[in-house]
């Protein structure tokens, strides 16, 4: 109670505190009251106080003559003879006032303006806990009295008193999360039960911390009795989502549309977040951002862990003069160790933020794996084992069933139009199968890739390339043109894998 105004600009100058017990400010009014009414019955039977009506008119004469920090004998037995008051020898009693409010005799003051200053104190502190200018409304008049030095009433009583009449301002607990105010309660458990509800569902019995991702303080305070005190209220605040983003990488499979459904976005929401990425294309390992709704306030729970991990096996390189440069082969796979591995994981909201591996015990250790590495040149011929177009130009017609030549047959390949002796390229490096005449194909050239995988490329008007010649990828093996089963000038590619034939648009880039 003595800490309503904690402004460290306030100051109690009359405010004398007893030691040892501190009663409350409630306390100290009732005993105050008590003690007054003593003091006034015996002032009666004395005649040492007199009351009068038009206090502030008269608290001015008084002040003008007898209201300085030390009251001399002089003026006082002056004045005391002006109100007809007696005073008793050997008694020490200085003037004062009663202060009244709204009817109700408050206490004793050495000057009027120590129970304005105090209402002034209550006003300015109210303003700051409500946030608009507070004026206290009361009828407050004052009586002079004698008075012991000890009968004065403590400044902080008033203060109490008068704050605890403001029926704008309540007294509790406040639950604030990054200093915006969420709610109070009267009693702080109600706060703590709504903190453990939020918590609860991420509190398991390997769980050794809860905590927030953001400051969350339960204090004792004045705030407005109008702050929001319904629980259930306060924890849809708490859970009320806010709209973050985070980032995904592109995993095999994926699809921007396929994406934009699992995270519950639009395709439109998901290319505005995603401006630069081509959505037809995406590669596996790309970064896209994604929309993530983060709850106003996340429980951040830390949680031990005990699990077994495997220990990857070392790797020895052998060096192997037989093998093309980048080939390599796996001479002894090795086994992989076991360890067990002890790790403090913290999870916001239930989901992995980061792993601490507190320590690791080797319970096996792994074997070595053993590649051998081609050291070898590899030739220009030698195939890459990824595929370029051979041509440049539109399609004409795709690999699978289609209608020419006035009934339905299987097209074997991908038909490119090109003008008539545009460069043939070889799709892949490999040795040339067969340069010649073929039939329906025209003049064909087929290239064996030697991973069992052979590329055709028919209606040349002429060949560059002959039966056995190693060609590199890119190199020109022929000319376009029309020649065989053919209407127009265009390059005939098929991809032959072990004989059958498979869409080329699957293989090319
Ligand atoms: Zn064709």
């Amino acid at each position: 109670m003595d800490e309503i105004l904690h402004a460290p600009q306030n100051e109690f100058p009359l405010h004398r505190r007893r030691k040892g017990h501190s009663p409350t400010g409630a306390e100290r009014v009732e005993r105050f009251k008590e003690q007054f009414s003593k003091f006034r019955e015996e002032a009666a039977d004395c005649g040492r106080v007199l009351r009068l009506q038009g206090a502030r008119v008269f608290h001015r004469a008084w002040s003008a003559v007898a209201g300085k920090p030390k009251l001399s004998p002089l003026p006082f037995l002056a004045l005391s003879a002006v109100i007809g008051v007696a005073a008793v020898v050997g008694t020490v009693y200085t003037p004062s006032y009663v202060v009244t409010v709204d009817g109700a005799d408050l206490g004793l003051v050495r000057s009027q303006s120590v129970f304005e200053q105090a209402m002034e104190r209550v006003e300015s502190r109210a303003s700051e806990i409500l946030g608009y200018d507070y004026q206290l409304a009361h009828t407050v008049s004052y009586a002079p009295a004698l008075s012991g030095s000890g009968d004065l009433t403590p400044v902080a009583d008033f203060e109490n008193y008068l704050f605890n009449q403001i029926s704008e301002i309540t007294q509790g607990y406040v639950l604030s999360v990054d200093g915006q105010t969420v709610g109070a309660a009267a009693d702080r458990a109600t706060l703590d039960a709504l903190l453990e509800t939020l918590s609860a569902p991420y509190v398991n019995e390997n769980t050794v911390s809860v905590g927030y991702t953001k400051n969350v303080h339960i204090t004792k305070e004045y705030f407005p009795s109008d702050t929001q005190q319904d629980t259930a209220s306060m924890l849809d605040m708490l859970t009320a989502n806010t709209n973050g983003q985070t980032t995904y990488e592109v995993q095999q499979g994926d699809t921007f549309m396929a994406l934009a459904f699992d995270n519950d976005m639009t395709m439109a929401e998901m290319e505005a977040l995603n401006p630069d990425v081509d959505v037809d294309r995406l590669y596996i390992g790309q970064i896209l951002n994604i929309k993530e709704e983060i709850p106003f306030l996340g429980v951040e729970t830390i949680e031990t862990h005990t699990y077994t991990e495997e220990i990857a096996c070392p790797v020895r390189e052998v060096e192997d003069s037989s093998m093309y440069q980048g080939d390599s082969a796996v001479l002894e796979a090795g086994v992989p160790g076991e360890a067990l591995v002890t790790a403090d994981v913290t999870y916001v909201n239930g989901v992995e933020r980061e792993r601490n591996v507190t320590s690791t015990t080797t319970v096996r250790e792994a074997t070595e794996r053993v590649i051998a590495v081609g050291t070898k040149e590899r030739p220009s011929w030698y195939p890459t084992g990824n595929y370029i177009w051979p041509v440049y130009g539109s399609i004409t017609s795709r690999f699978g069933y289609r209608y020419i030549f006035g009934s339905y047959s299987y097209h074997s390949g991908l038909d490119i139009a090109v003008p008539y002796g545009t460069s043939i390229r070889a799709s892949d490096g490999g040795t040339v199968s067969f340069a010649g005449w073929q039939g329906s194909y025209g003049y064909l050239v087929v290239i064996d890739h030697s991973n069992g995988e052979q590329t055709y490329y028919a209606h040349n008007s002429s060949l560059l390339v002959s039966t056995g010649d190693k060609v590199y990828q890119g190199q020109t093996i022929a000319r376009a043109g029309s020649t065989g089963r053919s209407t127009g000038s265009h390059c005939h590619f098929e991809i032959r894998v072990n004989g059958t034939r498979v869409n080329p648009a699957a293989y090319l880039p």
